[in-house]
């Protein structure tokens, strides 16, 4: 009897081995442990490339087709071509996910412009693009904990560069900014503009539900990732007729908000009861958040 959650597979010889994370790389699958990139390649030098992450539900890709979306996008703007079709590009997800029997967790996917020798200009259009993909278990039961009492927040000055709407690995500040939460005690950060605007968070889009029952987030525009979970939430607040305005807010609105939470696709809606230590609403998740995150995936597309 194999025990829950253990990485062990039975072969068919009944004898029992770990089972070993798999990883796909240029081509190949391979063991978690050999996968390995090139010293030259420009996702590692020069933050040149882009990525997705994609929930993974019941074993299936949540919101394939918004995730490669994006994906096209993002790598659009970068002029680094596709590596191959769609359709290859979600075989290849499926099968990181099967090879790893991810049931509940999340598949990341990492396009590159390829291995060339160190120059920032572009390398001819022989260098084909570099494509990783990893999935890995997420413990649903311990973020299901963390949204019944919520999460605190710090908010940090918005220092990235003018395109965050491309998601690229160039994460730096994102990096810093999330150690200055953990540091603070706190679980996210969320990035305030010069104008003491809040933009988003270090790995999550942003929203407040005011005194008066309005959700507002951010309008997608350049300085903001537009999240695939923030699309989804929007389809649900439209379709429940709640009160919605896109548009900035600012950090004191946020002090002074019924509700606060976000969104990403690893964490779907989460709750934020604090932020810069200040107590939001009555301290305790809010009745706008619970239900969306509680019906979030009626409205994602399943795999
Ligand atoms: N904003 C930033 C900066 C992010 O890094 C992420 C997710 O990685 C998000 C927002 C949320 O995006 P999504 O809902 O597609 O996960």
């Amino acid at each position: 009897m194999v025990p829950r959650g253990c990485r062990i597979r039975p072969l068919a010889s009944g004898i029992c081995c770990p089972m070993s994370r798999i990883a796909y790389v240029n081509g190949r699958y391979v063991l978690f442990r050999n996968a390995k990139v090139h010293v030259e390649d420009r996702g590692y030098q020069f933050a040149d490339a882009v990525y997705e992450v994609c929930e993974v539900r019941g074993g299936r890709l949540v919101d394939e087709r918004r995730h490669l979306d994006r994906l096209e996008r993002s790598l659009g703007a970068l002029r680094i071509r596709m590596p191959m079709t769609r359709q290859a590009l979600g075989v290849v997800l499926r099968e990181v996910v099967a090879r790893n029997r991810i049931s509940s967790g999340m598949v990341y996917l990492q396009i590159g412009r390829g291995v060339a020798r160190r120059d920032p200009a572009f390398p001819g259009s022989g260098v084909a693009p570099s494509v990783v993909v990893t999935a890995r278990s997420l413990n649903a039961a311990r973020t299901d904990a963390l949204a019944a009492t919520g999460i605190a927040v710090v908010s940090v000055p918005d220092n990235r560069w003018g395109r965050v709407d491309i998601k690229t690995v160039g994460l730096l500040p994102n990096v810093l900014a999330r150690q200055t939460a953990i540091d603070q005690g706190a679980r996210e950060a969320w990035f305030v503009d010069k104008a003491g605007l809040v933009t988003e968070g270090a790995s999550v889009n942003a929203w407040i539900v005011t005194r008066d029952g309005k959700l507002v987030t951010r309008h997608a525009d350049h300085a903001i990732l537009g999240g695939i979970t923030r699309t989804v939430v929007l389809d649900a607040v439209k379709d429940r007729g709640l009160s919605l305005e896109e548009r900035p807010f600012s950090l004191d609105e946020a002090y002074k908000a019924h509700e606060a939470f976000v969104t990403s696709a690893t964490q779907i809606v989460m709750p934020v009861v604090r932020i810069d230590g200040r107590v939001i609403g009555d301290g305790k998740p809010g009745l706008v958040a619970t239900a969306l995150r509680l019906h979030y995936h009626r409205y994602a597309e399943a795999g």
